[in-house]
């Protein structure tokens, strides 16, 4: 990979349960120019969750065979599963020109901002832990076991999302989304990802200049 075109990678983490695929959802939903990044895992599909569209569902050993074959930009142990981003993936969504959205852990979020430091992350938090309780329960996808061991979890993850130069708090979904959207504009319109721009108007003339 390394410096890419006018796309960005947008780093998208937060305690499960918070809302971050969700918003991944929607923000496609609502721009063209951003795709999201299908995972493979080794955990088994929930309830609708379909193969190729939610998740590349595979087996451990398929999972292994990847990383030895240097496959994934990163990728980390999360509940006891693994979860990988594929370089392929990112970089075809990059080679389009657009942007993508990574729904990962925060372990996979800072190998991803080291690797790359033009990522972007952005840690999404629920108003309250009563809240995320709400959802976990609301969603109905896990076991409760499941749900507890995220919930255990949430407060560390919290604790550890210091990498993360942007904090949404999804309270309600329209304007999170909307907050979420105009860093990526703002992260769209930075100097560095203008050159080119620069660059064509720079090279451009008026009519004047052109019939002197
Ligand atoms: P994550 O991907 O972070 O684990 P999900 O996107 O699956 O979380 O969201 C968890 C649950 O909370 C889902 O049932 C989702 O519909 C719901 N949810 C997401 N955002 C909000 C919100 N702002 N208000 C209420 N419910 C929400
Ligand atoms: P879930 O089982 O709820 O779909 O996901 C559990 C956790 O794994 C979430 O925090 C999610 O963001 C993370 N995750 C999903 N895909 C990836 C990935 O490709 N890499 C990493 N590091 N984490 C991922």
């Amino acid at each position: 990979m390394g410096s890419h075109g006018a796309g960005i990678l947008l780093i998208l983490s937060a305690p499960s349960g918070a809302g971050k695929s969700t918003l991944a959802r929607m923000l496609r939903e609502q721009r063209s120019d951003v795709e999201v990044s299908v995972s493979h895992t080794t955990r088994s599909p929930r309830g609708s969750e379909v193969d190729g569209v939610h998740y590349h569902f595979v087996s451990r050993e398929e999972f292994e065979e990847r990383i030895a074959a240097g496959q994934f930009a990163e990728y980390a142990q999360v509940y006891e599963n693994y979860y990988g981003t594929s370089r392929e993936v990112v970089e075809t969504i990059l080679r389009n020109g657009n942007s993508v959205v990574l729904d990962i852990d925060i372990q996979g979020g800072e190998q991803l901002m080291s690797a790359f430091p033009e990522a972007v992350g952005v840690f999404v938090i629920p108003p309250s832990f009563e809240e995320l309780e709400n959802r976990l329960i609301a969603r109905s996808t896990d076991t409760a076991e499941s749900q507890a061991r995220r919930l255990a979890s949430a407060r560390d993850e919290v604790r550890a999302s210091g990498a993360y130069e942007y904090v949404v708090v999804n309270k309600k979904l329209v304007d999170a989304v909307a907050k979420l959207s105009s860093i990526l504009d703002a992260e769209l319109a930075r100097r560095g990802r203008m050159e080119g721009a620069i660059g064509e108007l720079l090279a451009s003339e008026t009519k004047q200049e052109k019939t002197s």
